[in-house]
């Protein structure tokens, strides 16, 4: 149990529930598996809960139908009645780490190793934190200890809640007239969440009212500034303004940081003693650079700049880029348009997730919502399924066969699954299954997430086209392909991406002795201690820094939440140590890109045939975590003290 932390009052959940039938409903859907964790945790029946292993498949799907045989499902959800309506509410009393262990295991179907027990606490929200500012004998940080973050996106949002709850004087700097980030400018139609919401959130803002499984955008949105509002976050923010650049004063032992006006342009520079940077990865639009695309006269569209006033009903419309952003935009307008034609440059795998469009519906929210442990044991399930449970399609098995096609037998049952859902999909057009499937492994990139209705459905529909021969040019109504087919359009739509390199986008940032951080990783060669620092640009900290991105799966919400804890660890040592200023070792920076560079020659980005946008321009992968979330969640619970150093 982390020490910052105590159990969930069982408070929470008022018991006994009154709601008779609302239960007795709301068991008969609720996730078997779920269920059973959250008996085991009153009951702690060992037997019981071993009972149901055999029937435990790896399979997920949040509704999954369980292979559990009736009887013993029902008689499952009778106990739970009875124990949920009892007039004596069930005591809770802590739960032996091996039974713990047990549950995880039996929940998911499959060997849960016990390492993860730590994040199960601190991520599924099975506990709630503590404010560090209440801690016993935690030194406060000195008044006017003032840290800057950049950005007021999903992981600025925690930042500031974070350091709020630390004591930490902090201001946000948001560029956009509203928090959000990405759910803010992301706006195009379809627009929304492929991995699943019951993780993707906060783990100490669960929310059980997600209206399906993968929301679409503006309720994301909402959820963010929802939690900016409850926790009075907005007062913290500058908005429309940019940071243009952050410089170190080596005698001060602070940041003198140049602030934009977006409207007006002035300019101002304010000091911080510590910055924080979360400009999103996926932020700096990519504009391809294509000839004649400026002298097209109809309007051109990034996804992420999307006019949301525009209407496309009767238009012959362009897609450009078949990546997560084009899978989710053409169904939505496809519907709508005379014709669409979707430009591919090369192939993404698709993987059929059925619960992308799937509502939650009313008994599985009551679960949510009223049944103790519920949301937490299920946001778990999510975690594992669609977290760390992947892995194994991204490590390499060094003795699996024909590495061609496939890197290992988790990776090879995956590319199978793809390539029935593709082959049934499309079943009657050759043609698209040779345009669709990709020759590398599954998970070399960044795959597609489809269900029914969606991305492959929508290629079959009459008028749309995927054209695969590569674009020549653009005329001002018109794009043109290498072999010369002109196809002419009234609207461009640029789902193109974006720019990771520079990592920094435009902004400067100086260090001690004015050293330049973009001008020492040039174009593409960002590099970092653990995602989050670099030697000599002390108290400037990173989030989703270099290789810390969790390409495996789901997880970026773990990630910065990891990170953001350790910043304020990182913070709190300074603090602690009477000092002013933290950075790590030039060693420790050298051995953790080692440690990087090490396993990334075992992971899937390293295969001949994987390309994407996570390698640089020499073929290495500077955006990826090659690790588990696990691992690298435990590697940030605190600044090791040999790796760095506070002057
Ligand atoms: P993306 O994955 O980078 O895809 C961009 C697409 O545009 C690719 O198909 C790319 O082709 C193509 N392209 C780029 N430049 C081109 C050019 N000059 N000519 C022709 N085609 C070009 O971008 P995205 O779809 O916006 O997604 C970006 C990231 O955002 C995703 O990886 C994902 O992490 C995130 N995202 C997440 C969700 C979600 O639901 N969670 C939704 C949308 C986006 P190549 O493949 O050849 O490079």
């Amino acid at each position: 149990m982390n020490a910052h932390s105590q159990p969930t009052p069982a408070s929470n959940f008022p018991l006994p529930i009154t709601d008779k039938e609302g239960l007795r409903s709301a068991l008969a859907e609720a996730n078997l598996p779920t269920l059973l964790m959250v008996y085991t945790t009153y009951a702690q029946d060992r037997a019981y809960l071993e009972s149901f292993a055999p029937y435990m498949t790896g399979i997920y799907t949040a509704e999954a139908p369980s292979n559990v045989p009736e009887d013993m499902a029902q008689d499952l959800r009778d106990r739970l009645f009875a124990l949920l309506t009892s007039p004596t509410p069930p005591v809770e009393r802590p739960i032996d780490p091996e039974l713990l262990r047990t549950m995880m295991s039996v929940s998911v179907g499959e060997e849960v190793d016990p390492a993860i027990m730590p994040v199960l606490y601190d991520q599924m929200g099975f506990e709630r934190p503590v404010p560090r500012k209440d801690i016993p004998g935690r030194i406060p940080p000195p008044a006017g200890f003032r840290v800057l973050v950049i950005g007021g996106g999903m992981t600025g949002i925690a930042a500031g809640i974070k350091l709020g709850e630390a004591g930490y004087d902090y201001t946000i700097i948001e560029k956009n007239p509203d928090l959000g980030g990405t759910w803010y400018e992301n706006r195009y139609p379809g627009v929304g969440v492929d991995t699943p919401s019951h993780f993707y959130s906060y783990s100490f803002e669960l929310n059980p009212d997600w209206s399906s499984y993968h929301p679409k955008g503006p309720e994301i949105q909402n959820y963010l500034t929802g939690v900016a509002e409850k926790y009075g976050i907005r007062d913290h923010v500058q908005f429309q303004t940019m940071v243009v650049a952050a410089r170190w004063d080596d005698a001060q032992s602070n940041w003198h940081v140049t602030l934009r006006d977006v409207k007006t342009g002035a300019e101002r520079v304010e000091v911080a003693n510590a910055v924080l940077l979360a400009h999103g990865v996926l932020n700096r639009w990519s504009f391809p650079n294509i000839p004649g695309l400026d002298s097209f006269k109809g309007p051109k569209m990034h996804t992420a700049g999307w006019d949301p006033d525009m209407d496309l009903t009767g238009k012959r419309v362009a897609v450009i880029g078949t990546g997560a952003s084009a899978a989710q935009l053409a169904p939505a307008i496809a519907g709508k348009v005379s014709s669409l034609v979707i430009f591919q440059r090369s192939k993404h795998w698709v993987l059929n997730n059925p619960d992308i469009a799937v509502p939650v519906n009313e008994n599985i929210h009551f679960a949510l919502r009223h049944i103790p442990h519920y949301k937490e044991w299920f946001r778990f399930r999510v975690y594992w399924f669609t977290g760390d449970g992947l892995y194994g399609n991204v490590k390499m098995d060094a003795d699996w066969p024909n590495k061609d096609v496939s890197i290992s037998a988790q990776n090879d049952a995956a590319r199978n699954y793809a390539l029935h859902y593709i082959h049934n999909k499309l079943a009657g057009r050759p043609d698209l299954i040779e345009k669709i499937v990709p020759d590398y492994p599954i998970f070399g990139k960044r795959i597609v997430l489809d269900a029914d209705g969606g991305w492959l459905d929508t290629l079959l529909r009459p008028n749309v086209t995927l054209e695969t021969d590569h674009i020549d040019h653009i005329e001002e109504d018109a794009i043109v392909t290498k072999s010369g087919k002109r196809y002419e359009v009234d609207v461009i739509a640029l789902a193109t991406g974006f720019e990771l390199a520079p990592a920094l986008g435009p902004l400067k940032v100086y260090g001690r002795g004015g050293c330049d951080l973009a001008a020492a990783w040039g174009k593409d060669e960002a590099r970092s201690y653990l995602g989050v620092m670099a030697p000599a640009y002390p108290n400037f900290f990173m989030t989703l820094g270099p290789n810390s991105a969790p390409n495996h799966a789901a997880g970026v919400n773990m990630v910065l939440e990891a990170q953001i804890h350790y910043i304020i660890e990182a913070l709190d040592k300074v603090v602690a140590a009477g000092g002013k200023a933290i950075e790590p070792t030039e060693q420790a920076y050298l051995d953790w890109n080692v440690k990087v560079e090490d396993q990334m020659k075992q992971m899937i980005w390293s295969h001949p045939k994987a390309k994407s946008y996570y390698l640089n321009s020499k073929g290495r992968n500077y955006v990826s975590c090659p690790f588990k979330l696990a691992d690298y969640w435990s590697w940030t619970r605190n600044p090791d003290p040999e790796a760095m150093v506070i002057s």
